[in-house]
């Protein structure tokens, strides 16, 4: 436990296409609405020649500046960028190009200037956006959070993390453990962008992950591109024109497809009417449900067989799962839900809780245990998402802790030497599934010296892999005869970002909120100019006890004053605080006298 929360505890879901916020109050979870009123916030982030947007804000601005509008960057967490499906370039508008150590980099033109950002920025931006939904509601500073996101995002944001949840919680899953031998729940979370499948064991307040699997590139937005596809081959057999190449028109037309998509979840038809979309010709059309489910039906089946992997890589029978919980936007699609449910032969899906709002009530939920508002504690014990192990003779795969195994975990395992008189030898660790190195992930290197001088096959060294409660590997290597050790500790497996990199963003992040800080100050300044110019300007003519007693020089005064700076504020959209401050001083030095010698007078 990463220390106790002070309340009221938030909990917050940071996810790839929209972000969801819940706080424990009342012995209960609200989802908090957003400025805009949406329970759920577009986790995107807009820059433009003045300021920085994010959320819905941002969103709107993907239509008039699509290049400077980052979204689903939470997609390139962790990824290097040749190993970015090459689709999701050609889909996004913003530009993204390989940083050092083949990091993926965002950029964008912010006031003028070309700015580099790592994905984990972007979704540090999100979460500051989150926190700060929560702190205008609860009208308190937020310090704690539990959401279910990268650590290092929130790391950068000034969290404090206190534990990772699931959306069990959110349903009391672990409240209602009356088998014996615990109770098996399988969470099904399909979002825009991600599917994610994970099988846990819960007792007595103990979540043990089983296994976990998904695919990285399926959701939401691949469904509304199929029914994309689907308008842009319609549009061009009735009309032998291709849209495709048009980026105003494709826009239109995918905004429209995922509101017909999200209409088809509730009725069995949906209709698209764009105005102009292309040369002029409009689309008029219709979509049903079954065509959409048609269009879409290895995809839905994909999920479900994601589903029999998961089980089988926990050496499940599906008759074993106790309770089946959807989460993610895209679970609301009625295909979706009865694919499944065939799948597990008819049982009830847990759903009663709004899929995108799931896992941050899970989350506030166990915000509130953590700081001591709710009743018990939870401990969660994850696992190990790849395979760990070390290079033998050609570039084997040595595996010493499988992918799936319940973490903490310690493994040794004894090796030996391949070349007569070696003296020393080289350990690299990898992760992943492959039988070769070079199909996985080189994690680190180092050397193991001191070996007696012996034929090969003969020297025996110990190598011992331990992994930590938070992920972290330790590799250390004992050759036992003469004592000699080394050792080498893993922290940011698959790209993460290093201490450096964290904290260069930490201080990035404070400065920006300065900069927020600025912006608020001089919005705050303009509109209290211009609220001022319109009293002076509206009492003169609608006080009838002031407009009785004005002299007539005086009413021109006030006139010409409040004209003077309306025109001066249409030509000086830029000026700062300050000046803001300043004119409103001067419409203050004209006003007062003249209200006081109507008041003395
Ligand atoms: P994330 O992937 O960021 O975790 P969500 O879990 O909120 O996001 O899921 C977002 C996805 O859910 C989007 O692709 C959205 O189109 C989809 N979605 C939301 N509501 C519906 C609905 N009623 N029917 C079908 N899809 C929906
Ligand atoms: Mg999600």
């Amino acid at each position: 436990m990463e220390g106790k929360g002070e309340a009221p505890a938030i909990g917050i879901d940071l996810g790839t296409t929209y972000s969801c916020v819940g706080v424990w109050r009342n012995d209960r979870v609200e989802i908090i609405a957003n400025d805009q009123g949406n329970r759920t916030t577009p986790s995107c982030v807009s820059f433009t020649d003045t300021m920085r947007l994010v959320g819905d804000a941002a969103e709107n601005q993907i239509a008039v500046n699509p290049t400077n509008t980052v979204f689903g960057a939470k997609r390139l967490i962790g990824r290097r960028f040749s190993d970015i499906p090459v689709q999701i370039p050609i889909l996004w508008p913003f530009k993204v190009i390989p940083g050092p150590g083949d990091k993926p980099i965002i950029l964008v033109t912010y006031k003028g200037e070309e700015k580099q950002y790592v994905a984990e920025e972007i979704s540090s931006m999100v979460l500051s956006k989150m926190k700060e939904i929560a702190e205008s509601y609860l009208g308190s500073t937020v310090k704690n959070a539990v959401r279910q996101a990268t650590k290092d995002a929130a790391v950068i944001a000034g969290l404090n993390i206190m534990h990772i949840i699931t959306a069990a919680i959110a349903y009391g899953l672990d409240k209602k453990v009356t088998t014996a031998g615990g109770k098996n729940v399988l969470i099904f979370d399909l979002g825009g962008g991600t599917f994610d499948v994970s099988l846990l064991t819960i007792e007595k307040g103990i979540f043990e992950v089983k296994s976990t699997s998904g695919d990285t590139h399926l959701g939401g937005e691949d469904f509304n591109d199929r029914m994309l596809n689907h308008f842009v081959n319609e549009f061009e057999e009735k009309h032998k024109m291709n849209i495709t190449g048009n980026p105003r028109a494709m826009r239109r037309l995918r905004t429209a497809c995922e509101r017909a998509k999200r209409t088809l979840s509730a009725t069995t038809l949906a209709t698209i009417e764009i105005d102009c979309l292309y040369n002029e010709v409009d689309l008029y059309s219709k979509i049903s449900r079954a065509r959409f489910e048609e269009l879409n039906m290895d995809l839905f089946k994909k999920c479900t067989e994601l589903v029999e992997k998961c089980l089988r890589d926990a050496n499940m029978d599906k008759n074993s799962v106790h309770d089946v919980v959807l989460v993610g936007g895209s679970t609301r699609i009625p295909k979706v839900q009865q694919l499944l449910q065939d799948f597990f032969n008819g049982k009830e899906l847990c759903k009663n809780i709004n899929p995108d709002e799931a896992v941050a009530y899970g989350a506030a939920v166990q915000a509130a245990t953590l700081s001591g508002e709710g009743n018990d504690k939870v401990q969660l014990l994850d696992v190990t998402p790849l395979s760990l192990g070390l290079e033998t003779g050609e570039g084997v795969m040595n595996v010493l802790i499988p992918k799936n195994t319940k973490i903490p975990s310690e493994k040794e395992k004894e090796f030996t030497t391949y070349d007569d008189y070696q003296t020393s030898v080289l350990i690299s660790v990898y992760e992943g599934e492959g039988t070769k190195v070079n199909e996985n992930n080189l994690l680190g290197r180092f050397r193991l010296s001191g070996i007696p001088l012996a034929p090969r096959f003969v020297p025996r060294f110990n190598v011992r892999f331990g992994v930590d409660v938070n992920g972290i590997l330790n590799v250390s290597a004992e050759e036992k005869t003469t004592g000699h050790k080394n050792k080498i500790t893993i922290t940011n497996r698959k790209g993460r970002l290093s201490k450096a990199q964290i904290e260069k963003m930490v201080q990035e992040a404070e400065e920006f909120k300065a900069e927020d800080e600025y912006h608020k100050k001089k919005v705050e300044a303009k509109n209290s100019l211009v609220n001022y110019a319109y009293k002076m300007r509206n009492t003169i003519k609608y006080d009838d006890e002031i407009a009785s007693k004005l002299a007539a020089v005086d009413k021109k005064k006030i006139e010409d004053a409040v004209e003077f700076v309306l025109r001066w504020l249409d030509g000086n959209k830029l000026a700062e605080a300050d000046d803001f401050e300043d004119k409103k001083k001067e419409l203050e030095s004209i006003w007062h006298p003249i209200i006081i010698k109507i008041y003395m007078g």
